[in-house]
């Protein structure tokens, strides 16, 4: 059972193979309770202690509900890895698993604090505050403040508000994030998040003195259906660019839309990570693998966010939107699940081979 079925499955899985592995283990707890009264936390496996080597991290679940393929990923690997009896020579492997244990057993993208972790790790100096006034004009449409209903016409008013207002007015909205709507989507927080504490505090203590990181993280719901993009928001250099290019192919990654249009996403995972000198090298990429398109997504995230915030937990509202959202993120479909199986081992595959390959001597 490769996708699990919720949270504690996927944590117990994760757990259990990192032990017959023998790899080194921590859990940081995250104050709060899934929906079973099970308790959180953010699980770290690595393959060895921190050392020289370059470093592989994978990390799954910074969007809570998207976390069901990435744990996946994880999960399979680790089994590979097992069957092998060892990583490739000359490579540490640290994975960290449900960066937002929250969100992953609620069904939400949001943590407990209904934070966009992807907008909440703001670079040191940056203040939790921003314009908000591109986001309230989407506001009413956004986060109607009652639980779902069947008949609320959010084709009719998502068209109506792009005609009125265009669609780069929208995308900006929902791409730079927003810290004055504390029930709203894409909440970027007032403070940095409990996740953001700590990795922080323990990066560094997992990557070690490594010179080279290479940081995969596992997200859904981009993209088109079962296959990846790796998406860079932070400023990359040629040389990145062409280890990019080298090692996945130069279809396989693109810049996100911060060079095209004129706005850069604030607080994104990938950025803080490459500005926080763990390694003299750290690239990374989002893996973004696409399932439906974006309005249903959109709509999707929406219905979900009402319900939580404004229904009954025991209401079959709640109980669809969230099942809903599993679906969006999480496709049932077998071939969607095993098409995105076997392209993040390959993905997986190809990050070791650049890996290993660029640190041989020359
Ligand atoms: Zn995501």
């Amino acid at each position: 059972m490769t996708f699990s079925p919720d949270y504690v499955t996927a944590r117990t899985q994760f757990r259990e193979a990192v032990k017959r592995l023998g790899w080194i283990a921590h859990q940081y707890p995250i104050a709060g309770i899934g929906p079973r009264g099970e308790d959180l936390s953010i699980d770290v496996a690595a393959s060895a202690p921190p050392a020289t080597q370059p470093v592989l991290i994978i990390s799954s679940g910074l969007h809570g509900v998207e976390g069901f393929l990435g744990s996946a990923v994880q999960l399979a690997l680790l089994e590979r890895w097992k069957r092998q009896k060892r990583l490739p020579e000359g490579l540490r492997c640290v994975l960290l698993h449900a960066l937002n244990p929250h969100g992953f057993s609620w069904s939400r993208r949001s943590d407990a604090d209904n934070i966009d972790l992807n907008r909440n790790f703001l670079l040191n100096g940056m203040e939790y505050n921003g314009d908000c006034e591109a986001y309230a004009r989407f506001d009413g449409f956004l986060n109607p403040q009652h639980p779902p209903s069947r008949w609320d016409m959010f084709y009719l008013k998502a068209s109506w508000l792009v005609a009125r207002y265009g669609l780069p007015a929208l995308k900006q909205a929902l791409v730079t994030g927003q810290h004055d709507f504390t029930k709203g989507l894409f909440f970027a927080g007032k403070g940095p998040s409990q996740t953001k504490t700590i990795l922080q505090e323990h990066m560094k203590s997992w990557i070690g003195s490594a010179t080279t990181v290479v940081h995969l993280d596992f997200h859904a719901g981009l993209g088109a259906w079962g296959t990846y993009k790796l998406i860079i928001d932070y400023p990359l250099s040629s040389g990145q660019q062409d280890r990019l290019t080298r090692w996945f192919g130069a279809q396989a990654w693109e810049e996100s839309d911060a060079k095209r249009i004129s706005y850069q996403p604030r607080g994104s995972l990938g950025h803080w990570c490459t500005a926080q000198n763990f390694a003299p090298e750290y690239l990374f990429a989002a893996v973004e693998f696409g399932t439906y398109s974006n309005i249903p997504v959109i709509a999707g995230l929406r219905a979900e966010n009402q319900a939580h915030q404004w229904g009954r937990p025991d209401d079959p509202r709640t109980t669809r939107a969230k099942k809903q959202l599993r679906e969006l993120f999480s496709p049932v479909s077998e071939e969607w699940r095993s098409r995105a199986l076997a392209q993040s081992f390959d993905l997986v595959e190809k990050a070791i081979d650049g890996v290993l390959g660029e640190a041989e001597p020359t």
